[in-house]
């Protein structure tokens, strides 16, 4: 027979596996599915920042939620007829409505016009193939041509994309190429760093902003520390690689909270958009 207690904890796990409620991943604690999303999917608890895509950071952060597409039927080719490419690309098209791990467009941010692309971790893990880094340079080419400041927000924990070889590669040095272009012309560059970015994406585009914002406890950098630990046979000070440990170290310039991204974003494009205040 069922005690009060136990069918408290049944109901609680089937609406757990109906999705009406979370466990938070970091502290356990369970959470209402409609307060998390209303909080951009941050726990209230322990600030454990959820894995999102690409769409909740659209809402957050562009007004009305609104990005005027560009590029949006770019899709890759499989140059080196990689074993089951096709399938994973396939695949990744069904789970995400995405047609590759990159969206990008013009948007307003408070206002102010800006040229945005995000990459999403639910596609391949993000990962730059010809078609993610040919957009991220585009976007920059946009940003050039219009003088509007490039937002780029990535979430790009597969790095180069491996199926493609070294088309996957040389975006890397042709990303970095256009970023630089907008230096020159004194056009800010924003990265917003979510977690994990690595690999080819953060060694290229995802760390040449004039501004890096990152998320709280983000993963962000090259090889991974446990690779790098069985290579160098040395274990690696706590927290290495995580958003906190660069800001210390001077590779981060802001960490702060998805709650906060919005606010964080308009203070540095102001600045960074209208320079000189009339005091
Ligand atoms: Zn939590």
């Amino acid at each position: 027979m069922f005690s009060r207690k136990n069918l408290r904890r049944s109901r609680k796990k089937t609406e757990l596996k109906n999705g009406l409620w979370k466990k938070c991943k970091q502290c356990g604690e369970i959470l209402y599915r409609k307060e998390l999303e209303q909080s951009y999917w941050v726990c209230p608890k322990c600030n454990y920042h959820f894995l999102v895509g690409h769409k909740t950071y659209i809402d957050l952060l562009l007004d009305d939620g609104n990005l005027d597409e560009i590029d949006r039927n770019l899709i890759p080719t499989d140059p080196l007829g990689f074993p089951k490419y096709k399938e994973k690309y396939r695949s990744s098209v069904k789970k995400t409505s995405m047609k590759e791990g990159i969206i990008s467009g013009t948007a307003k941010v408070a206002g102010i016009p800006v040229v945005f692309a995000a990459t999403d971790f639910a596609f391949m893990g993000g990962s730059m193939g010809s078609v993610v880094g040919e957009k991220v340079a585009r976007s920059a080419r946009l940003a050039l041509a219009e003088r509007k400041p490039f937002v780029m927000l990535t979430g790009s924990g597969g790095g180069a994309r491996m199926q493609e070889g070294i088309l996957s590669l040389m975006q890397m040095a042709k990303t970095s190429a256009e970023v630089a272009l907008l230096k020159q012309e004194n056009i800010p560059y924003i990265n917003i760093l979510t977690h994990p970015t690595m690999a080819g994406v953060m060694a290229s585009f995802a760390s040449l902003g004039d501004i890096i914002i990152a998320e709280p406890g983000a993963l962000l950098g090259f090889t991974g520390p446990r690779v790098i630990e069985q290579n160098i046979g040395v274990k690696l000070p706590p927290g290495f690689q995580r958003s906190e440990f660069l800001l210390e170290h001077g590779f981060v310039d802001i960490v702060c909270s998805r709650r906060e991204l919005h606010d964080t974003l308009v203070r540095v494009l102001d600045i960074l958009v209208n320079p000189v205040r009339k005091g």
